[in-house]
């Protein structure tokens, strides 16, 4: 059972306190939080702006929304599940996966809900975080960001936006009130979410125009429905499920060979992408048209089976000039055309190394975290601390995500460095805790040196991997396994650390 806390006489508390706070509930505070209760916690609050569990998964419930990493592996490795009902499961029912794990390993209590952060301090007298939230105030002796990379979502500054009389909303915070049946459709960006929203209402609508600002690869998507003897046996028969997530997994990580190590090996990858081109696209000039002009893997390679057939219908159009404003109820491309839409689809993506979240934590300097990104980058140590930030550990940081394989294995191994550092936090008796500059620096360096050769670096692409200073802060460059072990105890000489008569008494 959930416990929704908005009694106003909390909010008339001075400030709630708890040991440990984790703010965000998708599958990286989740996972945490059953860990903590695992290992025997209770003295932890997990503070969710949202009504429930699933942080992106809960969020993006556009048509045809569904995920890119086979069902087996995208699934916490303690919480396998046989009744995935196909090979690349949909928005739906990873939702009801991750609600499911959080009633099976009860820890729902531990949640408090529709509680949206405002503010975060640290208090180096106190020695705590302090926490302002839409329900009051809160302290902790540690903060867990576990906000996601993907939860803001980016709205485009295109002249007279605001203007737009029509429906107008973003994939992410898609307005289910809204009937397009019928409709003139506007829909803006042709990324992962566009490529799944574009096929699943282009024959619902009237018109669709789909505004493309750079060609995306797309490879094939090897989806279909699992048999009823294929759920039976992984049911039934031991480690069938395991043994077919390591083949997944182990099939996947060869990517990062192209990826991160020699690009031009992406060159086999890219062969796959321009057959299906020439099969699925017949008209030259729409061919020429989605034809990328980076190399594959640069940006975020798609997987889709149906996207290009919905451009090829007659009641489908792809604008590949770009946006010169929008009107009351157009649309105007900078050749001077003029659109008329019903309804604007933004599917532009996220505040991913601009997040808003980085204005609302201020550390041990007083300093936001949007300050010290600013001058220097989203830098950070093994994407789960940063210095400056005492006490304070973040999943998904700097340089965890990942274009090929499952984040749940990156976000398993961040559970284990975190749950591991607050055991050796309790087990030292320590203070606080805050990652040493001359090691976070020392990491930023070697991470930089890997990603120089990277394709997402060398590929001719500019994406949202990068940030302003030119680096790529958002992705982990190397085998996953290698981030595995990097994570696997915590390591407390990389940080500065003190005592205190109060917890050592
Ligand atoms: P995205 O990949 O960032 O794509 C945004 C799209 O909007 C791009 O085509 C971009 O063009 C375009 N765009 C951005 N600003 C624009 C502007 N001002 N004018 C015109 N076009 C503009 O965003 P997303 O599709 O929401 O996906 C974000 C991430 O979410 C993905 O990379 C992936 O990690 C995750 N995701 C995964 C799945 C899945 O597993 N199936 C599905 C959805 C999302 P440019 O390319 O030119 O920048």
């Amino acid at each position: 059972m959930s416990r929704k806390v908005t009694d106003k006489a909390v909010d008339a508390r001075p400030a709630r306190h708890s040991r440990i706070i984790i703010v965000g509930s998708g599958f990286s505070g989740l996972g945490l939080a059953i860990r903590l209760s695992q290992q025997g916690r209770q003295d932890y609050l997990v503070l969710e702006r949202g009504n429930d569990v699933g942080g992106t998964w809960r969020d993006n419930t556009y048509p045809g929304a569904a995920c890119d990493v086979p069902s087996q592996l995208y699934s916490y490795s303690f919480a396998l599940n046989p009744d995935w009902s196909r090979s690349f499961s949909k928005q739906p029912e990873i939702q009801r996966y991750i609600q499911s794990v959080a009633a099976e390993y009860d820890v729902r209590d531990k949640h408090i809900f529709d509680c949206d952060m405002t503010g975060a301090q640290w208090n180096g007298e106190t020695a705590r975080w302090e926490i302002q939230t839409s329900q009051g105030e809160f302290t902790a002796d540690i903060l867990v960001s576990a906000v996601g990379a993907l939860c803001e979502p980016n709205l485009p500054d295109i002249k007279g936006i605001n203007n737009f009389r029509g429906e107008i909303f973003h994939s992410a915070r898609w307005n289910h009130d809204s009937d397009l049946t019928g409709k003139r459709v506007a829909v803006i960006g042709t990324g992962a979410s566009a490529i799944q929203i574009v096929p699943s209402i282009a024959k619902q609508v009237a018109h669709l125009d789909v505004y493309q600002r750079t060609a995306p690869w797309l490879l094939p998507r090897a989806d279909r429905p699992y048999l009823l003897p294929e759920k039976l046996a992984f049911k039934h028969i031991p480690g069938l499920q395991a043994l077919s997530r390591a083949a997944i997994y182990a099939a996947r990580e060869t990517q990062v060979v192209g990826l991160a190590k020699f690009p031009p090996a992406m060159k086999l990858l890219e062969t796959v992408a321009r057959a299906k081109l020439r099969i699925e696209v017949k008209d030259p000039e729409l061919r020429a048209k989605v034809t990328p002009n980076f190399r594959i893997g640069c940006k975020r390679m798609l997987i889709s089976n149906e996207y290009y057939p919905a451009l090829g219908r007659d009641n489908v159009d792809l604008v590949t000039e770009g946006i010169q404003e929008i009107r009351g109820n157009s649309v105007v491309t900078k050749d001077g055309v003029e659109r008329e839409v019903d309804a604007i689809i933004v599917a532009t993506g996220f505040h991913v190394t601009d997040s808003p979240a980085y204005d609302t934590i201020s550390g041990r300097d007083g300093r936001t975290l949007s300050e010290v990104f600013d001058a220097i980058g989203q830098q950070g140590y093994k994407g789960s601390a940063i210095n400056n930030y005492p006490n304070m550990f973040f999943m998904l940081g700097p340089n965890v995500g990942l274009g090929h394989t499952s984040m749940v294995y990156m976000i398993e191994s961040q559970i284990n460095y975190i749950a591991d550092a607050v055991a050796t936090i309790d087990l030292l008796r320590l203070r606080t805790i805050e990652v040493r500059k001359d090691v976070q620096d020392e990491y930023n360096v070697e991470l930089q040196q890997k990603l120089t050769g990277a394709v997402w670096n060398t590929g001719g692409c500019a994406s949202w991997y990068l940030d302003k200073h030119g680096n790529n802060t958002t992705l982990w460059p190397d085998f996953t396994f290698r981030f595995r072990s990097l994570l696997e105890k915590f390591d407390v000489s990389a940080y500065e650390t003190s005592t205190s008569a109060r917890s050592a008494a």
